[in-house]
């Protein structure tokens, strides 16, 4: 079976792994950072800052701005109610979009059932949140822009530059769900005056449950209510023992990043130029990916005539996701093809190729034939399909 669900998860790398394994037993590195009274503490502590610097560096920012959480999902949560919390005693409203992954949309939900006032911006065609849009939608007691820098189903990315700029005119907060970015695409949170931004460890090769806040220290100084209580961690912003080996993990991770990425990149770019011009003369099939403008890693690609769920039957030997599966168990087209304007027909028959480091050509061209086959195989059978 050929694995080409990258953008839901990655294996970790080699180098990733071998680092976390002395931070396990007796015999290697197993202490509780907040142990402060011996070398056991001391040792699991230095570990940890060596990763803050390393993730740091990957995203020019300053150690002391990293924090660490289980995920993307918990740095989004931590985000979006740990700043509504904080300065919800004023009138507050939040900016979003309606192509967020679930964890930024879900906090929304919550947030609105709290009192706060939530307008999601609609994409073009294209995927794209119209940067005058957003400006549009700016009101008086706007507090927070929270949008996606590359979305999870379509690969395609959000011009967060000119976004930043307006927020940084209007004193505006702003928070980026970078999880699908990070790795894909240089990222300078100084250059590009980030305020908050939110990765995980289990898509850039590194470990699963393990997650990064990052939260800006220039002033004005962000203020954030924390929403797990405990022994003060994290600056008290998220309490727990911290995870030394995930951290380990995710450090190293990054650092090979920093070194391996514009390698990473091209390779992805091969790979993905390689599937789509060997799939892109089936007739009836609609790109998704608008590939001037996004991540090499994904190709999102509709196929009229076939359903989406029978497609990912014939294609057992490969491990891709369709567009209605992404939402759970629910067979729910798509929401984030449904707010791009595809029709429901074409969200269901989508599917998310998403490639990675450990893809090869091989795999492509066998991904190439299965495909072919399949889609063949299911319009003679599909009673819609006539030519
Ligand atoms: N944000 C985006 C864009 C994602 O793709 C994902 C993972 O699917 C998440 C957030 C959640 O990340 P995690 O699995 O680390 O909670």
């Amino acid at each position: 079976i050929i694995y080409l669900d990258y953008a839901a998860t990655t294996p970790v790398d080699i180098r990733v792994f071998k680092k976390m394994k002395k931070y396990f037993l007796s015999t290697g590195i197993f202490g509780n950072s907040a142990s402060r009274s011996h070398q056991f503490g001391w040792d699991a502590e230095k570990a940890i800052e060596k990763s803050r610097i390393n993730i740091a560096k990957l995203i020019h920012a300053d150690p002391r701005e990293i924090i660490f959480t289980s995920g993307a999902t918990e740095s989004n949560n931590l985000a979006l109610k740990g700043i509504y919390e904080f300065y919800k005693k004023k009138n507050i409203h939040f900016l979003t979009s309606l192509i967020e992954h679930k964890s930024v949309l879900d906090s929304c939900r919550y947030l609105e059932n709290q009192g706060c006032q939530i307008t999601y911006l609609k994409p073009n065609k294209y995927g794209i949140i119209d940067v005058l849009e957003l400006k549009k939608n700016i009101l008086p007691h706007t507090l927070l822009v929270s949008i996606i820098h590359v979305n999870n189903e379509t690969g395609i990315i959000q011009n967060i530059s000119e976004i930043s700029k307006i927020c940084q005119k209007k004193k505006i907060f702003l928070h980026v769900d970078a999880t699908q970015s990070i790795g894909k695409i240089k990222i300078n949170v100084q250059k590009l005056n980030i305020d908050l931004l939110s990765f995980s460890g289990h898509k850039i090769y590194g470990p699963k449950g393990i997650g990064i806040l990052y939260i800006r220290r220039r002033r004005p100084r962000i203020r954030m209510t924390p929403q797990i209580h405990g022994g003060g961690h994290e600056r008290n912003l998220r309490s727990g023992t911290l995870p030394v080996q995930q951290i380990v993990g995710i450090g190293k991770a990054c650092q090979i990043l920093h070194t391996e990425m514009k390698k990473d990149i091209l390779h992805y770019k091969k790979l993905q130029i390689l599937l789509w011009n060997g799939i892109k003369n089936i007739e009836e099939i609609y790109l998704n990916t608008y590939l001037k403008n996004s991540v090499p890693n994904i190709l999102n690609i509709s196929f009229n005539y076939v359903e989406g769920e029978s497609l990912i039957m014939a294609l057992k030997n490969l491990a891709i996701s369709s567009g209605s599966a992404c939402t759970s168990s629910s067979l729910e087209p798509s929401y984030v093809l449904r707010a791009m304007g595809v029709k429901d027909e074409l969200a269901h028959s989508s599917i998310r190729f998403s490639l990675g480091r450990y893809t090869t050509e091989k795999e492509i061209q066998i991904t190439i034939s299965s495909i072919q086959k399949a889609i063949q195989k299911l319009r003679e059978l599909s009673p819609l399909w006539e030519m």
